[in-house]
This record gives C-alpha cells, sequence and structure tokens, in this order.
C-alpha cells in the first residue's frame, strides 16, 4: 500500500515551529587490532553513539543556477519541470504522455515506512522531510553560447516535437548569462560556440560571477542560490604544489591570473566566497585540493563529480552483485557512443581522459570488499571506450561486456546494449542533487561528544549516489556500490526523524 505522507510519534521526536530534532542511536563497530596470549586478533566491539539532529523545516524559495544552462542537460532539465509546474501533456505516436518526474530519487521512488495488518506500507521518498518543491525553482545561469533556451532545447533535439512547441513560450525569453571561456580547457572543436563570454582576468571574471549570483537572488526573490556545473567536460588541471595545492596558493595564484585555474574552478571559488553550494556534474578535477581546502575553512557545500546516469550506474549495481554474490568479475569491458555536443567534446583526447578517469574506480570499493576472490592488489581488467557518432544523438548506446569466473573455473558472460536519451537520464538527477544539496544545508547534527551542532562536512558524501565519482573528504572511504549509497541517504534522512536505519529483517513474521 502506498500513503503519501507520515509523521513520526516518539519519545525521542519533536516537532517544533520551524524545526524537527531528534534524538539518535547510532548503532556501529569498533574495531581493535590486539596481542592476545601471543597472536594478534581482530577484536569487534558493537558501540552506540548518540546522536541529535535538528532540521529546519522552513522550506526556501531556491534558485537554481546551471553553468552551461544552454546544453542539453540545462535545457531539458529547464524544459522538463516547466512541464511538470504547468501540467503539460503532448502527442506522441505512441499516446498522450504527461509530463513527469521519472528517474528522480527524491520526487519518484519510495520508501518503506513499516507493516501494517500485513501488508508492507510505502511512502514517497520526499515525505520524509520537507523539501524544495522542483515545480517552485527558478532557473538561470550561464553558458558561453549565447542561444537562448527555447532554441536550445531544439538544437538539442531531446523532447518531441509538440512538446517543445508547448514550451517554447515559456523559455524563449531564457537567455544564459555569459559564461568564463578558456579554449585551453575544452576541445577545440567548441570554439565556434563561445559568443558569450566574460571578459577581464580570472579574478575579473571570479567576481563577475559573484555579481551574477547576488543579482539572480535579487531579481527573482529568491532566499537561496544553488550552483551546478553541467557544461562540457574539460581537461583535468596540473596540481602544481604552490599553484592550487593549498587555499592560500590557489587564491595568490587568482591575484596572478594563473593559466592553470579552469573556468569550472573559477565558478567554485565565486560560489564558496559567496557560501553558495556548488554541485560538479562533469568529471574533471574541478575540485583541487586548494579549492576543497577553501571550502573546508568557509564551511560551503560542495558536491561532485560526474553525474551517475547510465552505464556507471548499472556497474555499480551490477558487480556489487556479482561480488556479493561470491563471483569474481575479471574483465569488464564497456563502450559507448554518442551523438551530441558532449560526444563531441568528449571527442578531443584530454577531456576524454577525464571520462575515462572518473569511469575507471568506480568497482574498487566491491573488488576489495572480497578478498575470498580477490587478492590484495588484484583488479579485474576494466576498459572504457567512448565514440563520438552524430547520427545517434543524444540517444547513447552503451555496451559492456562483464566476464566473471564461476564455480570450479566456469566462466560467465553478461552483455549489456542501452539505448537512450542521455540528458533524459541525466536532467532528474540534476534536480536530486539540487534540491539534496539544499536539504543538507538544514541539517544539523552533533554526536553525544560534541558541545554543539555543526553541518554535514562541506565535502558532500550524502550526494555520492548521484555521482560517478564521488568526492570525499580526506581520509574518507569511497563508497560506489549504489545500494550502499542509497541506504546511506536513506538512512541519515531516516535518522533525522528519529526512524532506525531500514534493515529489511521483518522480524515481526518470523
Ligand atoms: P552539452 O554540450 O549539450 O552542454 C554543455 C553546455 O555548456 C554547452 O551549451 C556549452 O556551450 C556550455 N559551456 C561549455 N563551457 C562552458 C563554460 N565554461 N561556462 C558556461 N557554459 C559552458 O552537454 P550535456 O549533454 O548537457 O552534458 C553536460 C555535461 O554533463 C558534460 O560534461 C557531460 O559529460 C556531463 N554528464 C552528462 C551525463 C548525461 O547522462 N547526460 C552524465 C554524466 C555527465
Amino acid at each position: 500500500m502506498f500513503i503519501e505522507s507520515f509523521k513520526v510519534e516518539s519519545p525521542n521526536v519533536k516537532y517544533t515551529e520551524n524545526e524537527i530534532h531528534s534524538v539518535y542511536d547510532y548503532e556501529t563497530t569498533e574495531l581493535v587490532h590486539e596481542n592476545r596470549n601471543g597472536t594478534y586478533q581482530w577484536i569487534v566491539k558493537p558501540k552506540t553513539v548518540k546522536y541529535e539532529f535538528k532540521t529546519d523545516t522552513r522550506v526556501p524559495k531556491l534558485g537554481v543556477m546551471l553553468v552551461g544552462w544552454g546544453g542539453n542537460n540545462g535545457s531539458s532539465l529547464t524544459g522538463g519541470v516547466i512541464a511538470n509546474r504547468e501540467g503539460i501533456s503532448w502527442a506522441t505516436k505512441d499516446k498522450v504522455q504527461q509530463a513527469n518526474y521519472f528517474g528522480s530519487l527524491t520526487q519518484a521512488s519510495s520508501i518503506r515506512v513499516g507493516s501494517y495488518h500485513g501488508e508492507e506500507i510505502y511512502a514517497p521518498f520526499k515525505s520524509l522531510l520537507p523539501m524544495v518543491n522542483p515545480d517552485d525553482i527558478v532557473f538561470g545561469g550561464w553558458d558561453i553560447n549565447d542561444m537562448n533556451l527555447a532554441d536550445a532545447m531544439a538544437r538539442a533535439k531531446v523532447f518531441d516535437i509538440d512538446l517543445q512547441k508547448q514550451l517554447r513560450p515559456y523559455m524563449e525569453h531564457m537567455v544564459p548569462l555569459p559564461g568564463i571561456y578558456d579554449p585551453d580547457f575544452i576541445a577545440a572543436n567548441q570554439g565556434e560556440r563561445a559568443n558569450n563570454v566574460i571578459k577581464g582576468t580570472k579574478k575579473e571574471q571570479v567576481q563577475q560571477v559573484i555579481e551574477d549570483i547576488r543579482e539572480f537572488k535579487e531579481k527573482n526573490k529568491v532566499d537561496k542560490v544553488v550552483v551546478l556545473w553541467t557544461a562540457n567536460t574539460e581537461r583535468y588541471s596540473n596540481v602544481i604544489v604552490g599553484l592550487n595545492d593549498t587555499m592560500e596558493s590557489l587564491l595568490a595564484s587568482l591575484e596572478k591570473n594563473e593559466e592553470e585555474i579552469s573556468p569550472s574552478t573559477l565558478y567554485a571559488i565565486a560560489c564558496i566566497l559567496e557560501n553558495v553550494p556548488f554541485i560538479n556534474g562533469s568529471p574533471q578535477n574541478t575540485f583541487v585540493p586548494g579549492l576543497i581546502d577553501l571550502a573546508i575553512k568557509r564551511n560551503s557545500l560542495i558536491g561532485g563529480d560526474d553525474f551517475k546516469s547510465g552505464q556507471t550506474k548499472m556497474k555499480s549495481v551490477l558487480v556489487d552483485f556479482l561480488v556479493g554474490a561470491g563471483i569474481k568479475p575479471t574483465s569488464i569491458v564497456s563502450y559507448n557512443h554518442l551523438g551530441n555536443n558532449d560526444g563531441m567534446n568528449l571527442s578531443a583526447p584530454q577531456t576524454f581522459r577525464s571520462k575515462e578517469i572518473s569511469k575507471s574506480n568506480v568497482v574498487d570499493d566491491m573488488v576489495a570488499s572480497n578478498g575470498i576472490l580477490y587478492e590484495p592488489g588484484e583488479h579485474p581488467d576494466h576498459v572504457v571506450v567512448i565514440k563520438y557518432v552524430p547520427y545517434v544523438g543524444d540517444s547513447k548506446r552503451a555496451m559492456d561486456e562483464y566476464t566473471s569466473e564461476i564455480f570450479m573455473g566456469g566462466r560467465n558472460t553478461i552483455v549489456l546494449h542501452n539505448t537512450c536519451e542521455d540528458s533524459l537520464l541525466a536532467a532528474p538527477i540534476i534536480l536530486d542533487l539540487v534540491l539534496l544539496a539544499e536539504l543538507s544545508t538544514r541539517i544539523q547534527l552533533k554526536a553525544d561528544w560534541e558541545g554543539k551542532f555543526h553541518s554535514f562536512h562541506p565535502v558532500a558524501t550524502i550526494l555520492s549516489y548521484l555521482t560517478k565519482a564521488p568526492l570525499v573528504p580526506p581520509d574518507t572511504p569511497v563508497v560506489n556500490a549504489l545500494s550502499k549509497q542509497r541506504a546511506m541517504l536513506e538512512n541519515i534522512l531516516r535518522a533525522c526523524v528519529g526512524l532506525a536505519p531500514e534493515n529489511n529483517m521483518i522480524l515481526e513474521y518470523k
């Protein structure tokens, strides 16, 4: 059965006018490796830590500024949200299609809240805590191309034509602000697009972005802004001691107009200085160590990297399943071809390299979790190929071959072929990223040994379900397995309303 909403009644949870306050027992383990009677042993001790969570329930009016607003993702998300808000439906060759938010964890997935008379009861994911309604988001942003969003939607060739016609009046007055352009960081084939750029030194460009954010906030009367990079994939920046390795070196390099600071890092600097959350949806290393240092010192949220939309999402499910089943993947080969502007940009070796890196580590945690299957340091062969094929447009093809060793030397080969509009996978993920980033800035927590409440760490691991190469604070484990990432997010939100983690034991019926 499905219910729309619920309220938790518990001595550990207090609802006040502007806040939900919960006291929560975090059940975990403490490990020690000790010499006991002459041999070293691992001792595992269950441990309970008391936490308190405070969630501000006042939902702000949210502005979302996209870097690369006029791209396929930017125009598809903007059009999709307008279509939902306006209740638009359109004729396809199959049926009359209604706007929806399918593919969004927050808007279209559910959580289990318990059993009632022998029936499992589910509620919308978004009913856990008060979140911004996507229909109420005000969109804006930057693009190095000056095309308005209606024309950009037509250029993207993602939406059905009948839908495009209905959306056009809402989108033709939406024009991206000039963006920061540096031809050294994206493919040369993007040069023609760059007719809408911010001039000046790098420091002046950062200043302009700060002014743009302030003006947008003022003009649209929004309480909060989240900025998200959905512009072209850049090449990796070189990380150099004294240039971008610390906050001080990065800010000094900005003063000196150093060449090696990428446009994405410049936008991120502006956001951190404005205390505006910044999320990176592409694979490049926007978050150089100096930038992470700056975000931590300013306590300003950053999250990334690279939307986990298609092939990698499947990989982080399938390899988790195989390794979890005691089966040993030995070779994973992934081919992609796509024909949109993202594909054209990725046809240059330097930008492809960024994507290759971000796709490469996604099975590491699963492999490392099973020492029965893998020797220390052993790893499956893992190859990723991306080709640009204009004809297929945004309809990306992903082909994967997984070869595994099974019982008694047997071989198991699984082949997947996935065809899908890339931007229709990415757009709901962008939505989740901005909604969850906003929500996480309203949550405060404290362990019993901590004196006062604090926000989550500014490097937002809570967003990792949505990203291909989750950015984590120094010395923090990276989790790629999709089910663990989802459980982490859901269970943290459950803790905020005093609900135990979903343990799937269903002891009531045992
Ligand atoms: P796109 O090429 O259609 O859009 C990118 C837009 O960014 C373009 O309009 C371009 O003019 C603009 N741009 C480039 N550099 C800019 C800058 N410095 N400042 C402002 N604007 C700039 O690409 P897309 O299909 O929308 O994808 C966007 C990004 O998302 C790509 O990097 C892609 O790799 C990443 N991504 C997409 C998916 C997916 O499923 N669609 C998944 C993971 C990552």
